[in-house]
């Protein structure tokens, strides 16, 4: 057995915790010293052999994606050549998104492991001696190169600060530096210096930019003369549009909702032409209140769910603020508008909405994470007005200076709320340090949580606000929803059993709660002849296209998916929705449920339910009384159980108190 299979997945990093290497003198051939120890080439960060042991406590360990590899030659059980790195070095080892390790991998023909500790991790490297020894050297390589790299940007840094803010400023002030008097090279910084000049520094930064163009509304004499009954009913029966202006002390003018595409862009006969070209009959609801909001130039938030004509509700002004803009397009030395989405999916539907349309030759550009680098730096290189990109791979051709975002003048935060479920909070964060501040922002979200509030208070200046129906039951009222009560080793059967009633037109979405129950369901189904598709986080991108297109285009028709495709994927003819497993909150049910009974069809929801799923019951109970669902008996009295459980937990947790300290003081 290779070293790989003895230390595969989940199991080896138990081992590794239980036993760690011994240090790599002992472990190497006699008197041998360590390759690093030759010409002092030990990499910044890397000591030998473990003095301290720091990664014994709950280590996290990183190994490459993709097939296992063999290393050839290497003997079975042949020890690892181990050596310690810093954890801040660890980054650069692996890379983004594992490419550097796998690189390394891939020059070295070795396999390499990461274990990471409290400070330090552990680096096992894999396979037959001389090629261990290869690893080693390029990884002190790429070690010294970063070491290089970080000091030469540590310069350019200063020269920057110099240049953008004057030299005589920055000698007088050292941009809140301060020398000590024996002009000893120690410095530090002085925080309360930066903080008071914080605007100072601000306004310098933007001082050289052009002017912005934002108005472009011109209301038509019908809209103006709407009444405020007329308005709100038909606000009402839109579903249910409510508005809001969250600017601070006196609230402006909430525009009139628009009725016809005329009223909008009577001014704009390219606009117009497109939307006759795609046969769109009139504006959804969120397009007839935002496209007035936006037309005005005010920040907007949306409150929609895919499906409701969002996308072409931020586009469409957005083509005409590109165009209008004093600078020339062509003069701008980059793209004038950026939109943040939180999956690459989403990005690309984005996308494809966007090339529906022609405007005056308005090109785009979707970048993202897994797609061909290289084609995307070349892409956006050679000049584009759209860009539309996940954080992580936009944050990625930021830092290296392939993209230029301070000439974007409108901001576009898409699914706002799923990118913060993500985690691009820190790369949202990093990305807009280098839009200019007084851009355009719309930011649309399927709900409205407290994180999205603060994004919205972050990024957005005096928005208004656009709520379209409620998150609740607008989703799923269209919904047959049907729960099954099942123990969990019998809900393979009765999915086979689901599927081998299915009619021919029928389209479902299978949900699954993990990467590897999709890919175990879908192989088990292939094995037994059913045609299907799996897309998760796990597949290589160009397998979620395909796998996305077969679905769409009818190739399969069973998807089987994480909730990477709850949300946000617009196939309309999806009949049903399968929750193999319930996920992991309410609101996804609702997402998930949603995927289905689009664009006025109906569609129907089963959804797997087992005695685990018992903390969600009551929760699950009240949608489906809201939506007029039969409730079965098991999942009340598991609801009643749960609530019995947690009473009983109460008392136990107040009974238990030593001496009777009852936080209820009996
Ligand atoms: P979205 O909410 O942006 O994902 O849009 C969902 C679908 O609705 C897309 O396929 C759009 O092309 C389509 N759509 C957008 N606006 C309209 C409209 N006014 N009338 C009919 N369909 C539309």
């Amino acid at each position: 057995m290779s070293d790989w299979e003895e230390d595969g997945d989940d199991d080896g990093s138990r081992r590794v915790s239980a036993k760690p290497s011994p240090p790599l003198r002992e472990r190497g051939p006699a008197g041998a010293p360590p390759p690093w120890a030759e010409g002092g080439g030990r990499p910044r960060g890397s000591r030998p052999g473990p003095a301290r042991e720091p990664w014994r406590s709950g280590p996290l360990e990183y190994r490459p994606r993709g097939p296992r590899r063999g290393t050839g030659r290497e003997r079975p059980g042949s020890p690892p050549l181990s050596f310690r790195l810093e954890n801040a070095l660890v980054g650069t080892l692996i890379g983004r998104g594992g490419t550097k390790i796998k690189e390394l991998e891939e020059s070295s023909g070795c396999r390499i492991q990461v274990v990471k500790g409290c400070y330090e991790a552990e680096i096992k490297i894999f396979g037959d001696k001389d090629k261990k020894t290869k690893a080693k050297v390029l990884i002190d390589d790429l070690m010294e190169r970063c070491s290089q790299s970080s000091a030469e940007e540590r310069c350019t840094k200063a020269d920057f600060f110099k240049q953008e803010i004057g030299t005589t400023y920055y000698n007088e002030n050292r941009f809140g530096v301060l020398k000590s008097e024996n002009n000893n090279p120690k410095q530090s910084i002085n925080w309360a210096s930066l903080r008071e000049n914080k605007a100072k520094y601000e306004a310098l930064k933007w001082a050289d930019l052009p002017p912005i163009e934002k108005r472009f509304y011109k209301e038509s004499s019908k809209i103006a003369s709407m009444s405020q009954e007329e308005v709100d009913k038909w606000r009402e029966e839109n579903n249910n549009i409510t508005c809001d202006d969250l600017k601070d002390g006196e609230k402006r003018c909430i525009p009139n909702p628009i009725r016809k595409f005329e009223d909008a862009f009577q001014h704009y006969p390219d606009v117009m032409a497109n939307i006759k070209k795609v046969g769109f009959q009139k504006p959804t609801p969120i397009q007839s209140q935002a496209w007035p909001i936006i037309l005005q130039g005010f920040d907007l938030i949306g409150i929609a769910q895919t499906g409701t004509g969002k996308t072409l509700a931020y586009l469409m002004p957005g083509f005409i603020h590109l165009d209008l803009q004093p600078i020339p397009r062509e003069k701008r030395g980059g793209p004038g508008m950026l939109v943040l989405t939180p999956t690459r999916e989403l990005a690309l539907q984005v996308e494809a909405e966007c090339s529906k349309y022609s405007y005056k030759g308005i090109k785009s550009i979707c970048i993202y994470g897994g797609g061909d680098r290289k084609g995307q730096i070349s892409l956006v290189t050679k000049g584009v007005d759209i860009v539309i990109a996940t954080p992580g791979r936009l944050n990625d051709l930021q830092m290296n200076n392939f993209i230029n975002l301070r000439s974007i003048t409108y901001l576009v935060l898409d699914e706002a709320d799923r990118m913060l479920d993500m985690g691009f909070e820190p790369q949202i964060m990093k990305i807009l340090l280098d839009v200019r501040p007084d851009r355009q922002t719309v930011m649309t979200s399927a709900t409205w949580p407290d994180g999205v509030r603060r994004l919205s208070k972050s990024y957005l200046k005096d928005p208004m606000i656009v709520y379209v129906g409620t998150l609740d039951l607008a989703a799923v009222n269209t919904v047959k929803q049907k729960v099954v009560v099942i123990p969990e080793e019998e809900k393979r059967a009765f999915t086979r059993y689901f599927i081998d009633t299915m009619k021919s037109k029928d389209k479902v979405i299978i949900f699954v709660g993990k990467k590897l129950t999709a890919d175990d369901l879908s192989s088990d189904f292939g094995l037994q002849g059913i045609p299907v598709q799996s897309l998760h986080g796990n597949r290589e991108q160009c397998d979620r296209e395909q796998a996305l297109e077969d679905f769409k285009k009818g190739r399969v028709r069973i998807l089987i998916a994480t909730d990477l495709a709850s949300r946000g994927l617009d196939v309309q003819d999806i009949t049903h929705v399968f929750n193999f497993d319930f996920p992991r909150n309410i609101e996804e049910y609702v997402h998930r449920v949603g995927r289905t009974g689009r664009a006025g069809r109906s569609g129907e929801a089963v959804t797997l339910v087992t005695r685990n799923d018992w903390k969600i019951a009551s929760e699950l109970i009240n949608i489906l009384e809201r939506g007029n669902q039969a409730i079965p008996e098991e999942l009340t009295s598991m609801a009643e159980r749960y609530k019995q459980f947690q009473m009983k937990k109460e008392m136990e947790k107040d009974l238990g108190r030593p001496h009777g300290k009852s936080r209820k003081g009996f």
